[in-house]
């Protein structure tokens, strides 16, 4: 027994060399991108039936690899989030964001609120309202063009300080929405004690209606809440006209999801905003 350890030990030896050879190696990857300018970000469109107009983009953050090409944050975010990079990675996109924003509205367009991902680590960041708030006074952007979106397992800890902290967020004018609505473990009572806009229906749910019952009966529940409690809804992950057509029916009336646009580069959300031109 005591020589088959010995076997199993070193049967894996090599492999959990190569998977920590693996991680440092992207950790001293990601550390540059941010220095070498690698980081990119793509915003897809928030639609609102009512209309028919995009009422928002979500900001999705982008890794230009010079060797691997483009790189999505379910590879990297993790690696940041627990290497501590999330911190200056998501003040260079809050800025990053702004200075778009106010590209955008120099070139003369509409521009609606962009929705910024926040993770727990920066949520928790003692100095997170002092940055904002210094990032939209130097690039002259105001709060109300900004919406945060946290998921709900971020206000199960430190109740007080995250009342506070959404306070002084909503009276920037900045939104919150709960990211992945549904999907948390927490009991709903969250939903009155916070300053919260929106719900943002967690995908999962959405791709198998109208056919799974289970599902549109969660997505009904969801819909009577939140109008019930004056929030917000969008419906993510909306990929076809058959679950479209069950939440407009159902009430639902914001929508994000590739049936209307997948997350775009900044030249091709410009050719879709060149219809709502101010001048
Ligand atoms: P999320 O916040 O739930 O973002 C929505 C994700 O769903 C995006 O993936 C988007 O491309 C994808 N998506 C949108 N519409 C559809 C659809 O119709 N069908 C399907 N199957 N997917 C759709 P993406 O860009 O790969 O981002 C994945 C996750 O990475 C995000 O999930 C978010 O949790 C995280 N993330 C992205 N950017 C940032 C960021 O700047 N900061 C932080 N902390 N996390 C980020
Ligand atoms: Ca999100
Ligand atoms: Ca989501
Ligand atoms: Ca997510």
């Amino acid at each position: 027994a005591k020589k088959n350890g010995r076997n199993n030990c070193e049967f894996f030896k090599p492999e959990m060399n190569r998977q920590a050879k693996e991680r440092h190696s992207m950790e001293v990857a990601l550390r540059n991108a941010l220095k070498h300018d690698e980081l990119l970000l793509h915003y897809q469109p928030i639609v609102n039936v009512n209309g028919g107009k995009t009422d928002g983009f979500e900001v999705l953050l982008r890794w230009q690899h010079p060797g691997d090409g483009l790189i999505y944050p379910i590879k990297f975010i993790r690696l940041a989030e627990e290497t501590g990079m999330i911190i200056p990675i998501g003040e260079w996109l809050m800025r990053q964001s702004c200075l778009q924003i106010k590209a955008w509205q120099k070139q003369g367009y509409e521009v609606p609120r962009l929705a910024i991902n926040l993770s727990a680590i920066q949520f928790r960041q003692k100095t997170l309202v002092e940055n904002i708030v210094r990032i939209l006074d130097e690039t002259g952007v105001k709060g109300h063009y900004l919406t945060l979106e946290i998921t709900e397992s971020e206000l199960i800890e430190n109740v007080e300080e995250a009342i506070r902290t959404l306070q002084q967020l909503s009276e920037l004018g900045i939104e919150i929405s709960i990211d992945d609505f549904g999907t948390g473990y927490s009991n709903l009572s969250f939903l009155k004690r916070y300053q919260i806009n929106t719900l943002k229906i967690d995908r999962s749910f959405v791709r198998d209606i109208p056919g799974d019952p289970d599902d549109t009966a969660i997505i009904d529940a969801i819909l009577a809440m939140a109008h019930a409690l004056d929030l917000e809804v969008i419906a993510e992950g909306v990929e076809n006209e058959q679950q479209l057509t069950y939440l407009v029916l159902h009430g639902c009336t914001r929508f994000q999801g590739f049936y209307f646009s997948e997350p775009l580069p900044t030249t091709e959300i410009e050719k879709k905003m060149e219809n709502q031109r101010t001048f």
